[in-house]
């Protein structure tokens, strides 16, 4: 911009390794600059800030207006679900269960809600029997039925509590040649983990229940009843929609863990640490399930690592991930309280897709930094990062207004560079001006000029579009220019101008193997259509805080993770280590 175009077919090919630059402004040639150096030397901040304990966390996958009407389970050796509060544990040998809210359910895909409309597969209405004898066979039932379920033991076995095994009775049922003609299928109903009774049947309406019932009771004498849907009950049933058993009773939750120690899978693949509780929504008005992981805090920071870093590199930038994720995780425990879990399973929080891929390498890392967080002034530091920076970041201050010590602008001329280049037409934007209510600009834009860069950065600050009437806007803020695109921008770090113009940047390279550069001035030649207006920069995101790609080079560079997260947050006090490091 202000220059004149040149061409230059040698340095258009160079242009995609080059960091987004400062335009000259406080250019010096071939100063070597040792900003960094400072903070690479400076003793890594200790103190005796206590580490975070181990604890159990609850991380809410589904809840509340996200509640679901049906989650489907798996584990290789069955499922246990113990009932609270009662104390009652029931196992289950089915590798993959689906756990409903109780009532017809209707199947789209693979999904069950009770909204009608999907395929009809189970009925919520069900004969409830209490106490049954078998005239015909014989069998003098003195039973004391209900099967009453003593707390705490495990339904379905054989521990001396007579009556406890509902199996058998289920059995005895399931003689009955009035039964077997009906081919109705029956279950163990538990009540409030106390008693238990047998359901029989899935029928869509009362009706067709009790025509089955009077059926029933021609050859046997049955003591039942018809039970209907129950918004304080849920329905387990097995992959291919068999009914395994029910749960009634209020205020229950239901901790499912797999059978022997393994893993438990979510419908979606999601394999979980610790147990998976659900729970039927309290709101009365809606009809649903809550699910929710429980885990320990440094089980779930080795679940989310993978998602962040590649379980082959570095071990310090795994490390230093372990310690910044951490910190995360500690700052906004409780955020959630009020929804009956620590943390949400979304970007809000923190984009949570269970254990993933956690290798031995990502455990160790976690287990290395065991209960270590950043902190400052005795609290957990707020931790921007961003897969990459670019080549430098900018300060809190200038891109959101808030002065945070621990977050100044540092250059990361360490960082593998990753530029990019972005074409806009003039009319694109005068719409995109247009529509972020900048009503000063009525025309395709002319010129877009570049006022300021945010201090010791090269993210830009403050800048003016001018259009062909010479209406002119100037936007203010890092993050309000970048924002101000639509997502089509990745960073506020660029250099910008038309097509083919020669535009300058600064050019930092790296001296030796440490952090120490030299700055010189170049120019690049924006490759792009004619007409149309390039931006060219690094990075993505932000630019504030904690780079992965960056810190990746360091620890490649040889610099351990407490050297690392001390370039990116200078000032921030780290625990010693009580490992090896
Ligand atoms: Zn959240």
């Amino acid at each position: 911009m202000g220059k004149k175009p040149v061409k230059g077919d040698a340095t258009t090919q160079t242009w995609v390794k080059i960091v987004c630059g400062i335009m000259g402004f406080l250019m010096v040639f071939g100063v070597l600059v040792m900003l960094i150096s400072s903070l690479q030397t400076a003793a890594v901040e200790s103190n005796q800030s206590q580490t975070v304990p181990d604890q159990q966390i609850s991380v809410g996958l589904y809840c509340n207006e996200n509640a679901v009407q049906s989650y489907a389970l798996s584990a290789e050796h069955g499922v246990q679900i113990a009932v609270a509060p009662s104390g009652l544990t029931v196992s289950l040998d089915s590798q993959n269960v689906i756990v409903s809210v109780d009532g017809n359910l209707y199947r789209v895909g693979s999904e069950l809600s009770t909204t009608s409309g999907g395929i009809a597969t189970v009925g919520g209405y069900h004969i409830e029997i209490s106490y049954f004898t078998f005239s015909d066979l014989g069998i003098d039932t003195d039973h004391d039925n209900p099967v009453f379920i003593r707390p705490g033991s495990t339904a379905g076995s054989t521990d001396g509590y007579s009556p406890a095994n509902v199996y058998d009775y289920i059995s005895l049922l399931s003689d009955d040649t009035t039964f077997q003609a009906l081919s109705l299928p029956a279950f163990p109903c538990y009540v409030s983990g106390q008693k238990c009774y047998i359901r029989v049947g899935n029928f869509f309406t009362k009706e067709e229940a009790e025509e089955a019932l009077a059926q029933l009771q021609r050859t046997m004498t049955l003591n039942a009843s018809i039970a209907e849907p129950d918004a304080d009950s849920v329905t387990v049933l097995a992959r291919d929609y068999t009914v395994l058993c029910e749960f009634t009773g209020k205020n229950q939750s239901y901790q499912i863990t797999p059978t022997d120690d393994g893993v438990i899978r979510g419908a979606d693949g999601r394999a979980f640490c610790g147990t998976i509780s659900m729970a039927s929504v309290k709101d009365s008005s809606r009809k649903g399930i809550n699910v929710i992981n429980q885990l320990s805090l440094e089980a779930y920071i080795g679940a989310l690592l993978p998602s962040e870093v590649s379980s082959e590199w570095d071990s310090e930038l795994l490390k230093s991930m372990a310690v910044l994720l951490r910190t995360e995780i500690t700052r906004k425990l409780g955020c959630h309280d009020a929804d009956g879990f620590d943390i949400c399973a979304e970007s809000h929080c923190h984009t949570y897709i269970g254990r993933a891929t956690a290798t031995d390498r990502v455990l160790d890392a976690v287990q290395a930094t065991a209960g270590q967080i950043l902190t400052y002034d005795g609290a957990p530091i707020y931790t921007p990062y961003a897969m990459t920076n670019g080549n430098g970041t900018v300060s809190a201050k200038d891109a959101f207004g808030k002065e945070v010590p621990y977050l100044p602008a540092i250059y990361t001329p360490w960082e593998e560079q990753s530029s990019w280049s972005v074409e806009f037409t003039p009319f694109e934007l005068y719409q995109l001006l247009s529509n972020a209510g900048y009503r000063e600009i009525t025309g395709n834009v002319a010129s877009v000029q570049v006022n300021a860069w945010a201090e010791g950065s090269d993210y830009v600050t403050s800048i003016t579009f001018t259009d062909l009437f010479g209406g002119s806007v100037t936007v203010e803020g890092s993050e309000t220019i970048r924002l101000l695109f639509s997502g089509r921008l990745p960073s506020s770090c660029f250099v910008v101008g038309l097509a083919g113009e020669s535009v300058e940047y600064t050019k930092r390279t790296l001296s030796g193997n440490a952090t120490e550069y030299s700055e010189s001035k170049e120019t690049v030649v924006l490759a792009g259509t004619y007409g149309s207006f390039v931006f060219m920069g690094s990075g993505s995101g932000c630019g504030v805080g904690f780079s992965v790609m960056g810190a990746k080079a360091l620890a490649e560079r040889g610099f351990n993770y407490r050297q690392i997260l001390n370039i990116y947050f200078p000032g921030a006090e780290l625990p010693d280590s009580v490992g090896t490091e």
